[in-house]
């Protein structure tokens, strides 16, 4: 497929989504990181995004519960290009009831080339990039060349 780009603004747009068993390590990472990610604007599934608000103080434009479509909700986002990236703790020790809409997340981001950390170690680095406060040129899928293609 044909690519075009799109420009992340130097305050991000991120979202923030942690499994049942991994949400105290998401809530003591935002916790540690709670001044950088201030600046940015941030998202998340229900429970998730409920903790943390309530936990830490920031403002987050909270989803409904991942199970319930916020996984949905948060993958609609980012093909509409207001996701710039996205720090999401998934359990890969346990299933979770809504394992299809986890995939259809991750494959999203995958399609819309938003970055992704699924850990702490990978949310670390990101964190810790200097891209994180800069202005950033991503590559996209071209659509309108896909639909005029389709539309052939
Ligand atoms: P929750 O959803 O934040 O509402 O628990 C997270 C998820 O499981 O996707």
């Amino acid at each position: 497929m044909d690519v075009t780009t799109r420009t992340m603004q130097a305050s991000k747009h991120i979202a923030l989504v942690a499994h049942d068993n991994c949400k105290s390590d998401l809530l003591r990472w935002v916790g540690e990181h709670k001044d950088k990610l201030a600046n940015h604007t941030l998202y998340a599934t229900g429970t998730t995004g409920h903790i943390i608000a309530k936990e830490t103080g920031l403002t987050v434009n909270c989803m409904l519960s991942g199970p319930m479509g916020g996984d949905q909700q948060l993958g609609a986002l980012i093909a509409e290009g207001k996701i710039d990236m996205m720090i999401f703790f998934w359990d890969p020790l346990n299933a979770v009831p809504h394992d299809p809409d986890v995939k259809a997340l991750l494959r999203i981001s995958a399609v819309w080339n938003v970055p992704v950390a699924t850990n702490r170690a990978s949310a670390n680095f990101m964190i810790s990039s200097p891209k994180l406060s800069e202005e950033v040129e991503i590559e996209i899928p071209d659509y309108q060349g896909y639909l005029d293609e389709r539309l052939d």
